[in-house]
């Protein structure tokens, strides 16, 4: 058999907004299929109509678009394989239907909500099995002809697979390794609904998995359940041979490391649990996304690539490319990762750092200007450059950097108390003459001047330096003084110097 190419997808169900373990999802199939050279390709899952919510089919496209994980075909990117919405595709899936009740595999089921309810209440633990199914109202128990009649009637119906008991189904998984479960535990899962003439997940699932020529399926932890079942469908249509590859994802857990993380964990510890903001269309209710809070896609990226799967280095940063080329499906946890999202925070910081003061200034001006300041953007990158190691976030640098622009208009009360003593007044007006004879006004030209006379007045450096920072920026904080009055400019620093001295004497 020659090696097939690489194919993976990423199938969401557009149920609403895509949570972040999705994407991480999506992230770890993207990573496996440039790793390997295979494809991307982004199906639509949804066969489930009462789910089904308006909006979120662009809103997962919207998120990876932004996060710059790029599919190769699917919904919206077309491709040779479609239609990729699965609601596109039900007269392949009624085939395939056909098929399995042809053949034996599947039968089809009569019951009504009603009778099923009413064996479980007879049956302890009921389940639609081998042990069961022939106490039912199926085409197993009925003749051809009722069966017909039932039909042809109109009857609502499903197709469930016949499970046969006594057999250990085995599903290999790239992370978890042999996964053995005794067919004797599965039902005969629904497949198809004549209600609504669309097959059920698993169905439509594995259908598509194969039609697309998918080589591994990478998904979350939550669908090891139904690999089994797959597997033996897969077998059912006698496609074992080009069975995909498993590999089911380590759990997101809570920042404490108990439990799934939910997006309550979000609203209480207060970070994003969504790629983007999302109204949700029934309630009106928003939920903000890592964009909106001011995250970096790259650090969301390098945020989410740890999380459950790690490099065996020390290394933390990681581009897209750097990941691409590092990653190991193999080297993924079997345990759940927590949400740890203050590492989230710390990677934001960190590519604020990598990236250039004139990005991170084209990023700030809008702030700058949308607090009615006037500046080249020249001006705000020095700001910038001052200040960027600050801060975890750019929205964050308009709080600590107005002053650069804004005048303080009124001096923080327990600052001024510790840091104004009673020479002040004086000592500042001093400073004013010593700072107005200064020609080049620059970090090293004023030091010069400034500390020469500090020393010859015998005055405490310091007491000087609080005073005058006092002055300019209104608080006790800052970057380096000299920094701060050569950006100013001289006759703006006598300026506010001046108006501290009136105002505070
Ligand atoms: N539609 C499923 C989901 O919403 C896909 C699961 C799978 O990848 O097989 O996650």
């Amino acid at each position: 058999m020659t090696e097939r190419k690489v194919r993976v997808r990423f199938a969401p169900s557009p149920t609403g907004a895509l949570h972040i373990g999705g994407v991480r999802t999506a992230l770890y199939n993207y990573l496996f299929a440039r790793r390997h050279g295979g494809d991307f390709v982004f199906r639509i899952e949804d066969t489930d109509s009462h789910r089904f919510v308006p909006g979120a089919e662009e809103y997962i496209i919207e998120s990876f678009r932004w996060l710059g994980i790029q599919f190769d075909e699917g919904v919206s990117f077309g491709g040779e394989y479609g239609p990729y919405r699965q609601s596109e595709r039900r007269e392949i899936y009624k085939e395939y239907i056909e098929k399995l009740l042809a053949n034996g595999k599947a039968y089809i089921a009569f019951d009504t909500p009603e009778e099923l309810e009413s064996k479980r209440n007879e049956i302890q633990n009921f389940q639609y099995d081998a042990r069961t199914r022939m106490q039912m109202r199926n085409s197993l128990t009925l003749s051809k002809e009722e069966t017909d009649r039932l039909i042809e009637d109109g009857e609502q119906y499903v197709v469930r697979f016949r499970i046969d008991p006594g057999e250990e189904v085995h599903v290999n998984d790239m992370i978890r390794g042999d996964v053995m479960i005794k067919s004797d535990i599965l039902d005969d899962k629904v497949l198809y609904k004549s209600a609504d003439e669309l097959p059920t997940y698993h169905l439509a699932n594995i259908i598509d998995d194969h039609l697309m020529e998918i080589t591994h399926v990478i998904r979350g932890e939550e669908w090891l359940p139904s690999a089994p079942l797959h597997v033996l469908l897969y077998r059912a249509f006698g496609w074992e041979a080009t069975m995909p590859q498993f590999a089911h994802l380590p759990l997101l857990l809570k920042p404490e490391g108990k439990g799934k993380l939910s997006k309550r964990d979000g609203d209480r510890l207060g970070f994003p649990v969504f790629p983007l903001e999302w109204k949700d269309p029934k309630t009106g209710e928003i939920s903000t996304g890592f964009r909106e809070s001011g995250y970096f896609p790259e650090a969301v990226i390098n945020f989410l690539a740890l999380l459950g799967w790690n490099p065996g280095t020390d290394q933390e940063l990681f581009s897209l490319d750097e990941l691409v080329a590092a990653f190991d499906i193999t080297r993924c946890s079997k345990a759940g990762a927590k949400f740890d999202f203050q590492k989230g925070i710390w990677f934001n910081h960190e590519y604020i750092l990598r990236k250039s003061d004139a990005e991170i200034a084209g990023l700030f001006a809008p702030i700058v200007a949308n607090n009615g300041v006037d500046e080249t953007l020249e001006r705000v990158t020095q700001v910038v450059s001052m200040m960027k190691d600050r801060v975890n976030f750019v929205k964050e640098l308009w709080p600590l950097c107005s002053f650069f622009f804004i005048p303080p208009t009124e001096y923080d009360e327990k600052t001024v108390k510790k840091r104004w003593k009673p020479d002040s007044a004086k000592v500042m007006s001093e400073l004013v003459e010593v700072l107005s004879g200064i020609q080049d006004f620059t970090v090293e030209g004023q030091e010069h001047v400034v500390m020469a006379w500090v020393e010859q007045q015998g005055y405490k450096l310091g007491d000087v330096m609080n005073a005058f920072r006092l002055a300019l920026v209104g608080i006790g904080k800052g970057p380096g003084m000299f920094d701060i009055s050569a950006f100013l400019g001289k006759e703006e620093t006598l300026k506010r110097l001046h108006k501290a001295i009136d105002t505070l004497k």
